[in-house]
């Protein structure tokens, strides 16, 4: 839970704590928070990183960034057939990718209106990878200012203990709130069956209603 703007801390906390870390990572500042974890977390850092430290290509001072493809970064949608999941001794082994490679990249917006100037941060960018150019970082960042005005409004009338608690119900509320829209989506579309969670959470049909 956050009950101010996030810092590198925040982003690198959060992401240190997921059971499986997301193979993409978005953010204003993929490079701050990727030298925070190294700072922070060297050991671990090394071996979620390694050489590419969240780049699609080990970064360099001098060079200029390639554009790279990844398949397996592709979004469900584009794909034919539902990924086969990889269930893997390596806890670095992503289920989704069945691969260890984890990006740390910038946003859209971010990168055009205020891009970072070390000639590092332009590996960071989103852009350099062809598969993700159907991701819209830029609707998620709308969607993210509407709680956070949310949220300030809030902490000008609360003390510090119910701003967070506020906070707390309100994205448990918001997550929920996705949760079931995303049920009730599916449930029109099988009308006939059971929508049930399997063990990575994902909605998966049972056995048809009597
Ligand atoms: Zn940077």
């Amino acid at each position: 839970m956050i009950v101010r703007a996030e810092s590198a801390r925040d982003h690198a906390d959060c992401y240190m704590s997921l059971r499986h870390m997301p193979p993409v990572y978005v953010s204003d500042i993929p490079c701050t928070i990727r030298s925070h974890m190294e700072i922070r977390f060297p050991k671990k850092c090394e071996e979620i990183f390694g050489s590419l430290r969240g780049c699609f290509e080990r970064p360099n001072s001098t060079g200029d960034p390639q554009i790279f493809t990844a398949n397996e970064l592709l979004p469900p949608n584009f794909l034919e057939e539902n990924p086969h999941l990889t269930i893997s001794d390596d806890k670095f082994v992503h289920p989704y990718t069945g691969k260890r490679n984890r990006y740390l990249v910038g946003d859209r917006f971010h990168n055009v209106a205020s891009p970072h100037t070390h000639n590092t941060c332009r590996y960071h960018d989103i852009n350099n990878c062809s598969s993700l150019h159907s991701y819209a970082t830029s609707l998620a960042e709308v969607d993210n200012a509407k709680t956070k005005d949310k949220r300030l409004s809030s902490a000008c009338s609360q003390n510090p203990n119910h701003h967070a608690f506020y906070n707390m119900l309100m994205d448990y509320d918001n997550n929920m709130g996705i949760v079931c829209k995303q049920k009730k989506e599916i449930q029109k579309r099988y009308p006939d069956h059971l929508i049930v969670r399997d063990r990575f959470l994902r909605f998966v049909l049972s056995d048809k209603i009597c």
